[in-house]
């Protein structure tokens, strides 16, 4: 069958400041390196962060209608630990625990609050995790759920 201009349907611009990630059906938004969810992009697009006016952001939410990806910021992927980092989402330096999947960007908490968790088995100054490289989905959400990355 013949795609005519009329019927195929719009792709991203390569340029353009959002790219869906095939992989794990998530847009995310290389300015600033988070992953954007589905409602949300509007809001994103013309927000603090772009400014867009409609002829910028009506063609990238146009090439992303019909693509799978999260409604809502509970359903981002959550992908396992130790694979690559997923590109343009943001990579940070984080401690993951040895003694349980625990994983946190701040050293501080990690050694001085975390470490009540495992009182029982660690002693006070023993570092019983280790640096890592973290990636959460959208840190403006908050840093409920990490990745941690090799
Ligand atoms: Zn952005
Ligand atoms: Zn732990």
């Amino acid at each position: 069958m013949m795609l005519n201009e009329d019927t195929a349907p719009p792709v991203l611009h390569p340029n353009a400041v959002i790219r869906y990630d095939e992989t794990w059906q998530v847009s995310i938004c290389t300015k600033c390196k988070i992953g954007v969810h589905g409602d949300t992009m509007k809001r994103h697009l013309t927000g603090k962060h772009h400014c867009y006016c409609k002829p910028d952001w009506s063609p990238i939410l146009d090439a992303l209608n019909g693509k799978p990806q999260p409604r809502s910021k509970d359903e981002f992927p959550r992908p396992r630990n130790g694979i690559a980092p997923i590109p343009d989402l943001k990579v940070w330096d984080g401690f993951a625990c040895n003694l349980c999947s625990y994983l946190i960007t701040s050293r501080d908490a990690m050694h001085s609050k975390h470490w009540k968790t495992h009182k029982d088995v660690v002693c006070r100054t023993e570092i019983f995790y280790r640096p890592v490289k973290v990636q959460v989905p959208n840190y403006l959400f908050g840093f409920t759920c990490y990745f941690f990355r090799s």
